[in-house]
């Protein structure tokens, strides 16, 4: 006789390529958390998988491309095995649609960025073999929980560093930048919720937590603002630091900046995107800050903080871009002295208004001055690194290193990536380091007990 109880559900395994932005991590692992409950297990081999989910970005043009090469390639393994399944999600999914479906018959859904929560209708459909394509957005309030309460209060463990994401959207439309376009108009979630991840995560094994916006510090719901959402992130037991990304420089004020100084676990590091040193190129691009008062806010945080760790991203080739004012670029980069850039060549993005500005660079003009623009900032981050050789500094511990058996890998407080030699410590645990030597883009340790 059949024994039911003996029946077992069949586990299918999931593959996820994830493209661009940390935002994009963030939902490719509530991806996982969501199809975790319809019995598919992360496997890290496309050849393994029965399901394969590209979540895709659109910021720049060539990463858009690196979608359809990787498309084109999924191909054969869809001939050698007819039941896998191809969804494609995310920022290019949300701008294209069902055209994704109709220039690439191996691909089975595409879901926008508002549906990922939608993934096991999604698959009811396809298994019983239709085409499907869900990119409809959600009416756009100031709040709503966007992200369901199931996929992070039955997380099981969680990394050492994770994200959570505060709020979705962007109501800037700065003239290069497509994600109001792909993400929508700005949208909260309520101060409980966050806090409830967050306390779930932090009772999963994570230490850090880096809270992820488009424009961080604008957050707001029922009354609470984004300084006083880190306030409370920071009684949180158990969370030893807390980060956010990205804050726009136009609403950076002094009061973020006083959190900065003040709460224990916001780490003292800073990602303030610059995108040019020239005014008129800041007020083509819809920024609304000028170089100066750029300065100013710099100023104001370095009062309080002097050895604050600063990052910024930076868009070489905007059109109109002279020589003159690319140099006014250099001439900040100098002044400021970031600790790290994000450098991009500007590329045009459908739906934005630079797409149509007269003036468009060369691609040759646009290299040139990423070169430079790298050299500079090469030199700026030997000689900062150098400088912390003999300093001391706390380091979270992520794991082991993956090249060398002694060592141990983690972070400083200001972000930096460190590799220390003898430690003890495991995943997790914070250890006191002293510096002993720099290398292009980490920095070497031992124990600060064995000094
Ligand atoms: N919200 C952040 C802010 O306000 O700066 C930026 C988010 S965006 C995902 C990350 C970076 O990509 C931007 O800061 C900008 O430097 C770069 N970026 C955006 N659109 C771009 C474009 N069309 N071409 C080149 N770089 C671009
Ligand atoms: Fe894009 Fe500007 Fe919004 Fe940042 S603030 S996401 S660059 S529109």
């Amino acid at each position: 006789m059949k024994n039911c109880s003996q029946k077992t559900v069949k586990e299918k395994k999931v593959f996820i390529q994830t493209y661009g932005c940390q935002m994009n991590e963030y939902d490719t692992d509530k991806m996982f958390e969501v199809l975790r409950h319809e019995n598919y297990f992360h496997t890290d081999t496309q050849e393994d998988a029965d399901l394969i989910i590209l979540n895709t970005c659109s910021i720049r043009e060539k990463a858009e491309n690196k979608v359809y090469s990787e498309l084109g390639r999924l191909r054969y393994l869809k001939t050698a095995n007819p039941e896998l399944k191809i969804g494609v999600g995310g920022c290019v999914a949300q701008q294209e649609g069902e055209t994704i479906l109709q220039r690439n018959s191996n691909v089975d859904f595409v879901f926008g960025t508002d549906n990922l929560f939608e993934l096991p209708f999604m698959l009811r459909k396809i298994h019983k073999g239709e085409k499907i394509t869900k990119t409809k957005r959600y009416d756009r309030q100031k709040v709503r929980n966007f992200v369901p309460e199931y996929t992070f209060q039955n997380l099981k463990h969680s990394g050492v560093r994770a994200h959570l994401t505060i709020t979705k959207g962007c109501n800037n439309y700065c003239s290069f930048c497509v994600v109001p376009v792909t993400r929508g108009l700005e949208v909260s979630r309520e101060p409980d919720q966050i806090i409830a991840e967050a306390e779930r995560l932090v009772s999963t094994g994570t230490r850090e937590i880096c809270l992820l916006g488009q424009n961080v510090n604008s957050y707001k719901a029922n009354g609470v603002d984004f300084v006083e959402l880190l306030q409370r992130m920071d009684e949180l037991d158990g969370l030893q630091r807390l980060r956010f990304t990205s804050p726009h420089p136009k609403d950076f004020h002094e009061k973020l900046a006083e959190a900065i100084a003040s709460l224990p676990s916001l780490c003292e590091q800073l990602h303030l995107p610059l995108q040019s040193g020239s005014d008129r190129i800041l007020h083509r691009m819809r920024r609304w800050y000028t170089i100066e008062t750029y300065y100013q806010k710099v100023a104001m945080l370095r009062e309080l903080l002097p050895d604050v760790s600063l990052s910024t991203d930076i868009i070489v080739g905007f059109p109109g871009e002279t020589d003159e004012e690319f140099e006014m670029t250099i001439e900040a980069i100098r002044k400021i002295r970031f600790d790290l850039i994000y450098s991009f060549k500007y590329s045009p993005r459908p739906g934005t208004r630079a797409a149509d500005y007269p003036g468009h660079l060369s691609e040759s003009v646009k290299s040139k001055r990423l070169k430079i623009l790298l050299e500079t900032q090469g030199k700026i981050v030997r000689e900062k690194f150098q400088a912390f050789v003999g300093t001391e500094h706390e380091v979270l511990i992520e794991g082991n290193h993956h090249r060398k058996a002694d060592s141990v890998t983690g972070r400083t407080r200001g972000n930096h990536p460190v590799s220390i030699k003898n430690s003890a410590k495991q995943a997790g645990e914070l250890i006191s380091v002293v510096i002993t030597k720099a290398n292009q883009n980490s920095l070497e340790a031992v124990p600060s007990s064995e000094i």
